[in-house]
C-alpha cells in the first residue's frame, strides 16, 4: 500500500495548480550545481510534527540583489515563479551577487492561509522599527535576523518582494479594475531604473496597472504606486535599516482563488523577474 505523502511533498489541496513545497525547493537546488549556498532560516512544526524548513539561496556572502516570494500563503505565485526561475539566476547570479528567499511561509502555502502558524506575518519587522518589543512570531525573529545579521545586505541594493492581493477575502472591498500594482520603497526609488522598468513591464503585462485607487489596507494608489508606506514589512526593513533602493512590492489582484488562473501569474512574474535584472 501506497504511503501517504508527508506535507512538504505533497501537492497543497487548494487546486490553483500550485506545487509541492519540495517541488519549489528542488527547483531552486539547482543553484546549488552553479555554486551557491542554501541555508536554513528557521523552520514551521505542523500539528503533526513534521518540520517545513524555510531556506535561503545565496551566491555571495554580501549582496546586491534581494529576490522574496511566499510571505503570503494565498498569494503562491510569486514563490512558483521563483522557483521556475532557478535556472535563468544560476545564469545571471555570474556576474551578480543575488540573495533568494522563495519560500518564507511554507505552512501558510501548504494551507492557503495568510500568515504562520501563531497567525502572524512570518517576516513582521516592527520590533526592528521601533514599535513593537518582541518579535511577532519565531519566524519574524529567524528571518529580519538573517537578513540583517547573517546575509550583509549592501546599502543600494535592488529588493523585489512577489505578492498578490487576494480581494477576494473581503467581498464588501472594491478596488477599480483588475490588474496589478506596486509598492516602492527607499531613497530615490520611485525614479530609479530597476522601478521603472518593472512598472513598465507590469503595465504591459497582462494585468496592468491599476492607476488609482485605494487598497484595502487604506493605501492610496498613485499612478500604479505606493510610495514609501509603513507596513511594518521585511521591504520597510530592508529599506531603512539596510538602505536598499529601490525596494518594490508587486501585487497581482486576485479576484477567486483561480482567477486569475495561477500559470498567468507565474508568467506575468517571470516578466517582472527580467524586468528587475534589464535581461
Ligand atoms: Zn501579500
Amino acid at each position: 500500500m501506497a504511503r501517504p505523502l508527508d506535507e512538504y511533498h505533497a501537492v497543497p489541496g487548494v487546486g490553483d495548480g500550485r506545487p509541492s513545497i519540495a517541488d519549489v525547493h528542488r527547483s531552486c537546488d539547482v543553484l546549488l550545481g552553479a555554486g551557491w549556498q542554501r541555508l536554513e532560516i528557521a523552520a514551521q512544526v505542523t500539528e503533526s510534527g513534521e518540520s517545513l524548513p524555510i531556506l535561503a539561496y545565496f551566491n555571495s556572502m554580501s549582496t546586491d540583489h534581494v529576490l522574496i516570494g511566499g510571505i503570503h500563503g494565498r498569494e503562491p505565485a510569486g514563490a512558483v515563479a521563483l522557483s521556475r526561475y532557478a535556472e535563468r539566476l544560476a545564469e545571471l547570479g555570474r556576474s551578480r551577487s543575488i540573495l533568494l528567499l522563495p519560500l518564507l511561509n511554507p505552512w501558510g502555502y501548504s494551507r492557503h492561509v495568510r500568515y504562520g502558524p501563531s497567525g502572524q506575518s512570518v517576516s513582521d519587522s516592527d520590533h526592528l522599527l521601533g514599535r513593537s518589543e518582541a518579535p511577532a512570531c519565531p519566524e519574524a525573529a529567524a528571518i529580519t535576523a538573517f537578513v540583517l545579521d547573517a546575509a550583509r545586505v549592501n546599502p543600494g541594493a535592488a529588493v523585489l518582494d512577489l505578492h498578490e492581493d487576494p480581494v477576494y477575502e473581503e467581498p464588501g472591498y472594491r478596488l477599480e479594475g483588475d490588474g496589478s500594482y506596486l509598492y516602492v520603497t527607499g531613497e530615490g526609488a520611485r525614479e530609479h531604473p530597476v522601478a521603472r522598468r518593472v512598472h513598465r513591464c507590469l503595465e504591459a503585462s497582462a494585468f496592468p496597472l491599476v492607476m488609482e485607487g485605494v487598497t484595502r489596507f487604506g493605501e492610496r494608489l498613485v499612478d500604479g504606486f505606493i510610495l514609501d508606506t509603513e507596513d511594518g514589512s521585511i521591504d520597510e526593513l530592508l529599506a531603512r535599516r539596510c538602505r536598499c533602493s529601490p525596494v518594490i512590492t508587486t501585487e497581482i489582484v486576485l479576484r477567486g482563488e483561480t482567477r486569475p488562473p495561477l500559470a498567468e501569474r507565474v508568467a506575468a512574474y517571470r516578466g517582472v523577474l527580467d524586468a528587475f535584472f534589464g535581461s
